[in-house]
């Protein structure tokens, strides 16, 4: 599989396996180490996670299956993101990215790994009480001690960005934000034009909005539905998830879309979409079907 170049020492798989639903499958630790390796047999390397998911708990079930094979450790990029705390732990949803929270969660993610490093770490949102030059000291530290090789951020934009840049001393590698043919803000709002001119390729997450796209029933999705069926009649492929996958993966951003399913048959399919010729007017005919008109 094509490997998308972050940073000197850093790539990561074109596609990435996203461990936000992890919890909901139901998976033992051998199932959910299967899993790892059907994705590293596919060429998957690099999986997602945050602190909080599964209530806190995607993080070390994720581990766990790790330490039956340790050697895989190696093999895989982990991503993680902190900043968010959830009510459930703390009594009320809040964001903290101050020094010592950022390395506290770390350090619980390291645990929860059983690893001694986290390939990537990312601002899970931006914090509208943000100490930048704290979050600076945080990165500054955990890569000195060797905790976290590089850093990102995620759901930013472009005043977001430069602002936390601004205050560090190495480039950030990655944003990693929603985009799908049914959820445009960041075509939008200059997101993805931000990530072009930084040279930045961004992790993106719900590719299928979530399973919007197939469940939804407003006059965006079923518009769209109709777009990607005929465009999927054209290509010769079996179904519209291929057709959604190739319409970012096409796009000159070099997106690095996060499958969210566990199910093996669903990430077979964003691996077909990789050799999916989309033309520029499926692309375009995709998008003006979201839109419900055609481009200014
Ligand atoms: P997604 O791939 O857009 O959606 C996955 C959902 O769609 C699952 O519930 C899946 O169900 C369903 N689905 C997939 N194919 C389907 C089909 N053909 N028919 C019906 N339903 C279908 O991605 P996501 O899970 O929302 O997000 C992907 C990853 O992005 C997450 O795991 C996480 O790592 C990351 N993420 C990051 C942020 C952030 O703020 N940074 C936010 C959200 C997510 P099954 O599970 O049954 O297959």
């Amino acid at each position: 599989m094509e490997r998308i170049r972050l940073a000197d020492g850093l790539t990561f798989s074109r596609l990435i396996h996203g461990c936000w639903r992890l919890a909901d499958w139901g998976y033992s630790r051998e199932q959910l180490l299967s899993l790892i390796e059907f994705c590293l047999e596919r060429g998957i390397t690099t999986f997602d996670h945050a602190d909080i998911y599964g209530n806190y708990t995607c993080e070390s079930r994720f581990g766990e299956a790790l330490a039956l094979k340790p050697s895989l450790r190696a093999r895989i990029e982990i991503v993680t993101k902190c900043g968010i705390k959830l009510p459930s732990k703390y009594g009320m949803k809040l964001y903290d990215t101050s020094k010592n929270h950022i390395i506290a969660s770390v350090e619980q993610s390291l645990r929860h790994f059983h690893t001694d490093y986290i390939d990537v770490l990312l601002i899970h949102r931006p914090d509208p009480f943000m100490n930048p030059e704290e979050v600076a000291e945080a990165f500054l530290q955990l890569k000195q001690d060797g905790k976290v090789r590089y850093f990102g951020v995620s759901n930013f934009k472009r005043s977001h960005w430069d602002m936390l840049q601004s205050y560090l001393p190495f480039p950030l590698v990655t944003n990693q934000i929603e985009v799908s043919a049914y959820r445009l803000e960041n075509f939008e709002d200059g997101t993805l034009d931000l990530c072009l001119e930084k040279r930045v390729p961004p992790m993106v997450w719900s590719p299928l909005a979530g399973g919007a796209v197939f469940s939804a029933n407003d006059e965006r999705a079923v518009r769209l539905r109709g777009a990607l069926e005929q465009v999927r009649e054209e290509l010769g492929a079996e179904t519209i998830d291929e057709v959604l996958y190739a319409w970012l993966l096409v796009h000159p951003a070099r997106m690095m879309p996060i499958v969210g399913s566990g199910k093996r048959e669903r990430i077979e399919r964003a691996v077909r979409a990789l050799s999916l010729p989309l033309s520029r007017e499926q692309w375009f005919a995709i998008l003006q079907s979201s839109m419900g008109h055609d481009v200014p």
